[in-house]
């Protein structure tokens, strides 16, 4: 039933490549595209293989998955620098003061929260303040410096419930690292959604949907406004035993890490594609190898997935705590400023 269906598909990209092809004048145009033409599309393959890691915890609130592991701050994952998943938790009710992260600075980069259960509250030195809700995601800039409290939401707090988030942090372009700092807050319904499979018909079966948080799938543009090319689609894919396409820039870094449920990763060419199987907070590193499309098949019922990447920025990393700058020199500086209060003003 499967290899019936992706047949179709494939046949019909085949028929309107074909098309077009029939309004050329030139035959060596025609056949030199025919030679190009296999009737197998060549799928990523994974580079790198990172399993669940060991969780630790972020303040009192957060108990985090670094999923990044040792792959963090590195050109690897560029423009990604740091990925901390809070898995689904519950936390009971209280009275008390909410649980959270103190007082903080930033410098150099962005950080990304998105929350998906429960709800996260931050103020900071600007003077802003918001909660984050299920669904939404904040997408702050902490260019030259920013000062927050990052914690749970008095109401969750009182209530009690099941929390679940994740935090990212975006490196800066070098001559970004500092701009004003300033606030994206995405509520969940400015979050373009794209219907899966990409290329459906009438009558096709919905393989399920990707909220485009950052960058484009297909012709939908992310939410957010980046400073450099940025992928990050939160993908649900319902359906046990389906296969989903995504194009994905063949040049950009590109990662799949498994929220909730299992996936293979089909990479290849041909009729024997290779499989690696991701199960819960697990992260496959693709491979930059000329292929612009990734291929999924779903393992477990109600998979969740976050497919992220970008456009590697090329300039050098010097990372210490909350900073993220090019140069040693720009981390003591940094901490300097904050030091002497010059931070987030
Ligand atoms: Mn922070």
């Amino acid at each position: 039933m499967q290899r019936t269906n992706i047949t179709l598909l494939l046949l019909t990209s085949f028929a309107i490549a074909t098309s077009s092809l029939t309004s050329t004048t030139n035959p060596q145009a025609d056949s030199t595209c025919q030679a190009n033409m296999s009737p197998f599309p060549k799928y990523r393959s994974v580079k790198k293989l990172m399993l669940r890691p060991p969780r630790h915890w972020v303040g009192d609130a957060f108990h985090v998955y670094p999923v990044f592991a040792n792959m963090a701050f590195t050109e690897d994952i560029s423009p990604l620098l740091m990925y901390d998943y809070a898995a689904p938790k519950n936390f009971p009710a209280s009275a008390g003061q909410p649980r959270g992260v103190g007082q903080h600075p930033h410098r150099g980069f962005e950080t990304v929260t998105i929350a998906f259960q429960g709800e996260v509250e931050h103020h900071d030195s600007t003077g802003k303040k918001g909660i984050i809700k299920p669904g939404d995601v904040q997408w702050m800039t902490a260019g030259r410096g920013i000062i927050h409290q990052e914690y749970h939401s008095k109401e969750f707090t009182r209530q009690g419930g099941t929390f679940e988030m994740c935090q990212l942090w975006v490196n800066l372009p070098k001559r970004n690292k500092m701009v004003r700092p300033g606030y994206q807050a995405i509520e969940s319904d400015k979050i373009p959604v794209v219907n899966l499979p990409l290329n459906a018909e009438d009558g096709t079966e919905s393989l399920g949907q990707a909220r485009i948080i950052a960058g484009n799938l297909d012709s939908t543009k992310g939410a957010a406004k980046t400073f450099s090319p940025v992928q990050m689609w939160d993908v649900s894919l319902p359906n046990a035993g389906s296969e989903v396409e995504f194009p994905f820039a063949a040049d950009h870094n590109c990662m799949v890490f498994v929220r909730r449920g299992s996936v293979e990763v089909l990479s290849g060419e041909g009729e024997d594609l290779e499989s690696s199987t991701l199960g819960p907070q697990d992260l496959a590193l693709m491979r930059k190898d000329g292929s612009d499309l990734l291929k999924l098949r779903v393992v477990e019922p109600d998979s969740k997935v976050i497919i992220m990447g970008g456009e590697p920025l090329n300039e050098p990393i010097a990372n210490r705590g909350p900073f993220v700058m090019n140069t040693q020199q720009q981390l003591n500086e940094a901490m300097m400023d904050y030091r002497n209060g010059k931070m987030g003003r």
